[in-house]
């Protein structure tokens, strides 16, 4: 799988506005292949390629020997065609091996560049607000014109010279030696990481079916609020609200802390996801608006004033749990998982392949969620929040915002003044680089190599993939322009842009183009959307707005810690009891929940034996990627912290100089970047600073 790819997707998927993790796609291809029934014998060849090159290439034959034939099938040719293939692509002499190199590199970026135009032509109307939508148009979208790249690549046997040649490495290894590796070094890893797994397309289409079923469940997994009565059987929602678990039923509480009757209505949605993480939800409520619900007695009735375009669900009054559904998908992620492990030698569990794909050990990764879990910060933070509440924390208070947004209606007047269609955005950029600090002609530069178009949807950054080519900003523009949520988010998608535009225009090696990982480039795109109201000439925002910012952060980022903790740790026990039921499934989830709510947030919130850490809607479609939004977290301050309170100039210059360290290890990455390995230092500086300055 093509970590570059994966980094390509993944700046388009977090730019859309979903807190949606987005998927490496795994790419089914046409038959199913079988395996190579008896593993070819490589003695004989590093035996003739030794005789021919000498004993001071042995190490290299026979890592590299090694490195094809385990990926090698019986349909690539018999053991003849191992030997001759061997023989006539391994190179002994560097200047070859410098061409083969080079040629590979130029390759890999003509076909991302290329595969990435064309993706983006067949979803230009999907994506790009060019009026009606034609019925084609979604069918165009499901084309993906790079998904067979890497087979192919095996098929014609391009693959099979990298491996030859270059060394495949494994996280541990880019770990313990790549402190010490040159610039060229990282950038064969990366060549050979393009193909250290070839899955059985018969495997790789398992795992995505079980992908789309559990997408479809929970895209099928709303609550109908109206008819979900509180604990004294009042209706306190309005007709029509139907809310997707568990992202909406989050933002719903989170609203409900300016309501009269908040109180009420958040304990009645912390019940129902109680309900959802248990099984103990009745099956006969979800989607349908046909039968009331009370989720504390648990009990179902018949429905009241059934919403005008409501969906035909069942009217009978079925009260039988929900079967365990959740966990069912669960396990079919990881029983597809398994059979994948086999053929992925670097990365045998599907846990090891979300830290290699993060790029992060998990221990690493488990010591930082601890780290914030631990920090005495909670205590402080829960002690002003229960100030400003006035009442006792309740657990759902781990979803509490100590700053709410407010809506300023002069700045929308300003920036519809200023920017009536997305074009006169584009027209402004050489100004705004000018302004974020950088010189004249590189503020040109820059802009000459972004293109503006209307999008569809909130907005987002898609990036180049090859030189010559152009980054692309979406933004959304109303009919009477731009409007100030509009364009703050325009502002972060133009630091995607420049970020993509140096990493991929000013990187060394082509191979290495883009950041670490999807937290990187969302840490740079703050560092611009923060500075969008002095862009627009007016100061700053308030000290104490920008202390409640941090605050947030940081009780969000502690949040998802918890459920990413209780995540890793339920995978860990599903590699433990491989044969477990979903229903054994189901017990172990909600005890390791319990336990690690009662351990890290029960001190503050109160509340033995809440289940709520359950919830992440993530944790069924996309599993083991709740991780990588705590990282991102942490790393969007420590990257703000190294350029906060430098001048313009210095803030610009920073910025492209971190954009040109590239691909490389995160750690790497923010030791050059920042003079220190990724930490959770400065969230809780700040976090530490701002309960302080609140005193
Ligand atoms: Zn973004």
């Amino acid at each position: 799988m093509s970590r570059i790819r994966i980094v390509a997707l993944v700046f388009l998927a977090a730019c859309y506005g979903r807190d949606n993790p987005p998927r490496p796609h795994t790419a089914p291809t046409p038959a199913p292949t079988p395996i190579a029934a008896a593993p070819i014998d490589t003695a004989d060849t590093k035996a003739k390629l030794i005789a021919k090159h000498g004993d001071a290439h042995r190490a290299r034959i026979e890592q590299g020997v090694d490195q094809v034939a385990k990926l090698w099938r019986p349909e690539d040719g018999d053991r003849t065609a191992f030997g001759a293939f061997c023989d006539e692509q391994f190179l002994a002499d560097p200047n070859a091996r410098d061409a083969l190199f080079e040629r590979m590199q130029t390759m890999l970026e003509q076909i991302n560049g290329h595969n990435l135009e064309v993706g983006r032509a067949t979803r230009w109307h999907t994506e790009v607000d060019t009026g009606p939508m034609q019925p084609i148009d979604a069918l165009l979208a499901g084309y993906d014109p790079s998904a067979h790249v890497v087979d192919d690549l095996f098929a014609s046997k391009v693959a099979f010279a990298a491996l030859l040649n270059f060394p495949l490495t494994t996280l541990e290894a880019r770990l313990r030696d790549g402190t010490s590796w040159d610039r060229r070094a990282w950038a064969e890893a990366r060549l050979t990481g393009w193909f250290d797994t070839r899955v059985p397309s018969n495997l790789a289409q398992a795992a995505t079916a079980a992908e789309v079923a559990a997408d479809q469940y929970i895209a099928g997994y709303n609550i109908w609020m109206h008819h979900v009565l509180g604990e004294d059987g009042k209706r306190r929602f309005p007709s029509g609200k139907r809310l997707i678990s568990h992202w909406n039923l989050r933002d719903e509480l989170k609203a409900n802390y300016a309501d009269d009757e908040g109180l009420h209505k958040q304990r009645t949605i912390a019940r129902i996801m109680e309900r959802i993480v248990t099984q103990t939800i009745p099956r006969g409520v979800i989607d349908n608006p046909h039968l009331d619900w009370d989720p504390f007695a648990n009990k179902v009735t018949a429905g009241q004033e059934v919403e005008a375009d409501a969906p035909k669900r069942t009217t009978t009054l079925d009260d039988a749990r929900e079967p365990d559904t959740r966990f069912q998908h669960v396990r079919a992620h990881f029983l597809a998982a398994r059979e994948i492990d086999k053929f992925s030698p670097i990365a045998p569990t599907l846990i090891a392949r979300a830290f290699d794909a993060a790029e992060m050990p998990e221990q690493r990764v488990r010591a930082l969620l601890v780290e914030l879990l631990e920090s005495p910060l909670a205590a402080d933070a829960a002690k002003e929040m229960t100030q400003r509440l006035g009442r006792k924390p309740e657990p759902h208070d781990i979803w509490y915002e100590f700053g709410v947004p407010t809506v300023e209606s002069e700045l929308d007047a300003i920036t519809r003044v200023r920017y009536p269609t997305a074009d006169a955005f584009a027209k402004d950029i050489p100004r705004i680089l000018k302004d974020l600090g950088f010189t004249p002609e590189r503020a040109q530069y820059l802009s000459d190599r972004i293109l503006v178009d209307p999008s569809r949807g909130a907005g987002h950054a898609m990036g180049a993939e090859r030189r010559g080519d152009k980054a692309h900003l979406r933004t959304r523009v109303e009919a009477g322009g731009m409007d100030y949520k509009g364009y703050n988010i325009a502002v972060h998608e133009l630091g995607h842009n420049i970020e993509q535009t140096f990493s991929l225009y000013e990187i060394d090696h082509t191979l290495l183009s883009g950041v670490p990982n999807t937290a990187f480039t969302e840490a740079l795109a703050f560092l611009f959307q923060a500075r969008d109201r002095a862009l627009l000439g007016l100061p700053s925002q308030s000290a104490e707005v920008e202390r409640l910012r941090v605050l947030d952060a940081y009780w969000n980022t502690r949040e998802i810690a918890g459920s990413a903790l209780v995540e890793l740790d339920v995978w860990s026990w599903l590699y433990a009891n491989p044969n477990a039921t979903a229903a054994e499934l189901r017990e172990a989830t909600v005890r390791i929940a319990r336990e690690v709510w009662n351990k890290y947030y029960e001190p503050t919130l109160g509340g033995h034996d809440t289940v709520l850490l359950g919830i992440y809607s993530h944790t069924i479609t996309s599993p083991l990627y709740l991780f990588n939004y705590v990282l991102g977290h942490l790393i969007a301050f420590q990257v703000e912290e190294h350029v906060a309170g430098k001048d313009t100039a210095t803030f610009a210059t920073e910025f492209e100089r971190v954009c040109r360290l590239g691909a490389i290890l995160p750690d790497l990455w923010m030791q050059q970047a920042t003079g220190k390995p990724v930490t959770a230092e400065p969230m809780l500086r700040a976090t530490e600073a701002a309960l302080r300055s609140g005193r």
